[in-house]
């Protein structure tokens, strides 16, 4: 079993896929890798993308280059709404076991970077150095851990939408509860606030 685990999370290889799926080697797949490793590892999840797929689910605070090596190694993605995007702007995500209820959120300290320059001074490219030193630093040096109590609510689980309903205002069909009731009307949120979009006039289709 042992032996098992250790192929399944071993960190070349992990980081050798992330930065294929990512497109390049960088800090950020060498950070994300491990903070994935000891998020998974800390809430006692072995194999996040074959038994143990069902039980977790990552909460990501960045939209960085990390942020593809936390989906590669935990199989969790937006479209098994196992991974959910939270725009805090932070280095930092958390690891939910969805059978136990175990939750970490793992952060890159900030003296990472500074460290890192450190132990290769020789190198004069920032990022060179940051990647070469990630790899080795050790988890206490990289990142801070805290266990977290995070609550999913029912209309953000994977499986079947939980509704779909029709917004009163552009006709388009709302899922997963994501609709407001203003005044008495069932408005999507761009209708109800302000969207990212503005039509610019006429439908093309
Ligand atoms: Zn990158
Ligand atoms: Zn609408």
């Amino acid at each position: 079993m042992k032996t098992e685990e250790k192929t399944i999370l071993d960190f070349d290889s992990l980081l050798e896929q992330s930065a294929e799926i990512h497109g390049h080697l960088c800090p950020g797949q060498v950070l994300g890798v491990k903070m994935s490793m000891l998020g998974l590892r800390e809430v006692g999840i072995s194999d996040p993308r074959g038994k143990d797929r069902k039980s977790i689910m990552v909460f990501v605070e960045m939209d960085r280059c990390a942020t593809d090596a936390v989906q590669s190694v935990t199989g969790c993605s937006l479209g098994h709404r196992t991974m959910k995007f939270m725009d805090y702007g932070k280095m930092a995500a958390t690891f939910l076991n969805l059978k136990t209820g175990k939750a970490v959120r793992v952060i890159a300290r900030e003296d990472s970077r500074q460290k890192a320059k450190e132990y290769f001074p020789e190198i004069e490219n920032k990022y060179e150095a940051q990647l070469e030193a990630y790899k080795i630093m050790s988890d206490g040096e990289l990142f801070d851990v805290m266990e977290v109590h995070v609550k999913v609510k029912p209309e953000d689980m994977p499986g079947r939408p939980l509704r779909r309903i029709k917004c009163d205002s552009c006709g388009e069909y709302v899922q997963d509860l994501r609709e407001v009731q203003r005044n008495g009307r069932v408005l999507c949120r761009p209708c109800a606030d302000t969207g990212y979009y503005e039509s610019v006039g006429q439908d093309i289709f």
